[in-house]
C-alpha cells in the first residue's frame, strides 16, 4: 500500500511525538501510558482534523473550489482546523454550526474556537440541533453554486474515505516510532467521534497487520451505532487502498460508558482527567473529546483493564482550544475566592 498515490499536501507537523507519561503512569499505578500528540499538527493550536484536512483540502484544490463549507457543533475543533487550513491556502472559509448543547453561556457560544473560527476569517452560520447537518451544507453550497462559486462541502469531522486517509496515515507513523525505540504497544486507546479517526487507524493498522487492539472511547453515539459507523468507513477506507478485506468486524471496538449527558456535557470523570492531565504531566485536554477519552482510559486502568506491565498509548485528538468555552465547568475553590477578592479589593481602593 502506497499512500502517495493519494493526492495530499503537506501542512501537518509530522511526526507528532510519541512520549511517555511517567507522572500520571505512576498516579494510576497500572499500565505505563504513552501518549500520541495529536494535539500538536500546527495551525491553529493544532488537533486530529488537520491529518485529515491534508487528504480533503488537496481534493478541493484538485476540484478547483474557492471555497470550502464544512460543519461541526458551535466548539467544533473540526470547523477551526479547516478555517486555520483554508485561511493558509487563500481559500475562503463557510461554516454551519448546529447548537447541539443548548447552552446560552457566551463563552460557549463566541469564545474558544468559536473566536478562533473569525480569527482565521471564516463567515459562519447557525442551526438548531437535529437537523440532517450535511443536507443543511449542501443546500447552502447549492446556493453558492447559484452565485458563481465553487464550494467543495466536507462532511462533519472531515470523515469520509479521503479524510480517514489521514489516520492510515498515522497508523503508519505510529508503528514506524514503536518499531524505532522498541517498543511493544498493547493498546491504543483515543476519542471517538464523527468515526474517520478510528475508521483510518483501523484500516491502517489491519493493513499492516500491526496485530495492536485499538479502543475508541465514544463521545456521543452509543457502541453499536458507534461500531458500525467506524466500521463501514474503516471497510471503504481499506477498499480505497486496495486491502478490502483486511478489516474485520472485531477489529472495531468502541465504548459508550463515558459519554454522561451527551455531546458537550463534561462529566466529572472528563473534568477529573483534564484536571489530572494539566497538573501531573503539563498537558491539555479537552471538555468534549480528549477529556472524556482520558476518562475512560483512566478509569479502565483503575479497574485493572490494563494493568502494570502493559503499555498503553493514548492518542491526543486535540481540542483544548474548546476549554476556553467551557470555563465554567472548572471550580478552582479557594484559589480563584482569593483572587476575586483581592482583585475587588484593588478595585474599590
Ligand atoms: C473530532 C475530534 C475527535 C473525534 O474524531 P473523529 O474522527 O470525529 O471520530 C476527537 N478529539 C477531538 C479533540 C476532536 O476534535
Amino acid at each position: 500500500m502506497h499512500l502517495s498515490r493519494f493526492p495530499r499536501l503537506h501542512f501537518a507537523h509530522l511526526p507528532t511525538p510519541l512520549e511517555p507519561l511517567p507522572r500520571l503512569s505512576k498516579a494510576l499505578g497500572g499500565a505505563e501510558i504513552w501518549i500520541k500528540r495529536d494535539d500538536c499538527t500546527g495551525l491553529s493550536t493544532g488537533g486530529n482534523k488537520t491529518r485529515k484536512l491534508e487528504f480533503l483540502m488537496a481534493e478541493a484544490q484538485a476540484r478547483g473550489a474557492d471555497i470550502v463549507i464544512t460543519q461541526g457543533a458551535t466548539q467544533s475543533n473540526h470547523a477551526r482546523q479547516t478555517a486555520a487550513v483554508a485561511a493558509k491556502l487563500g481559500m475562503a472559509c463557510h461554516i454551519l454550526l448546529e447548537d447541539r448543547t443548548g447552552s446560552k453561556d457566551p463563552d460557549y457560544n463566541f469564545n474558544g474556537n468559536v473566536l478562533l473560527d473569525f480569527l482565521h476569517g471564516a463567515t459562519a452560520e447557525k442551526r438548531p440541533g437535529g437537523l440532517d447537518m450535511n443536507q443543511e451544507m449542501e443546500r447552502v453550497a447549492d446556493r453558492l453554486r447559484a452565485e458563481g462559486r465553487n464550494p467543495y462541502t466536507i462532511p462533519g469531522g472531515g470523515s469520509n474515505t479521503t479524510g480517514a486517509l489521514g489516520y492510515v496515515n498515522c497508523a503508519f507513523e505510529l508503528l514506524g516510532q514503536a518499531n524505532d525505540r522498541g517498543l511493544v504497544v498493547d493498546h491504543i486507546v483515543h476519542a471517538t467521534g464523527s468515526a474517520g479517526t478510528q475508521a483510518g487507524l483501523v484500516a491502517g493498522l489491519a493493513a499492516l497487520n500491526a496485530g495492536i487492539p485499538l479502543l475508541g472511547i465514544s463521545v456521543r453515539a452509543p457502541r453499536d451505532k458507534q461500531e458500525e459507523n467506524v466500521f463501514k468507513l474503516a471497510a471503504a477506507t481499506a477498499e480505497r487502498l486496495g486491502c478490502a478485506d483486511a478489516v474485520r468486524r472485531e477489529q472495531v471496538v468502541a465504548d459508550s460508558n463515558y459519554v454522561g449527558a451527551g455531546y458537550g456535557i463534561p462529566t466529572p470523570g472528563c473534568i477529573e482527567a483534564i484536571t489530572l492531565f494539566a497538573e501531573l504531566e503539563g498537558i491539555l485536554l479537552d471538555p468534549v473529546y480528549s477529556g472524556k477519552g482520558a476518562a475512560g482510559l483512566i478509569d479502565m486502568i483503575r479497574k485493572g483493564r490494563f494493568p502494570a506491565g502493559e503499555r498503553v498509548v493514548f492518542l491526543h485528538t486535540g481540542g483544548s482550544a474548546a476549554l476556553f468555552g467551557y470555563t465554567k465547568a472548572f471550580d478552582f475553590g479557594e484559589r480563584v475566592r482569593a483572587l476575586a477578592t483581592q482583585t475587588r479589593g484593588r478595585e474599590a481602593a
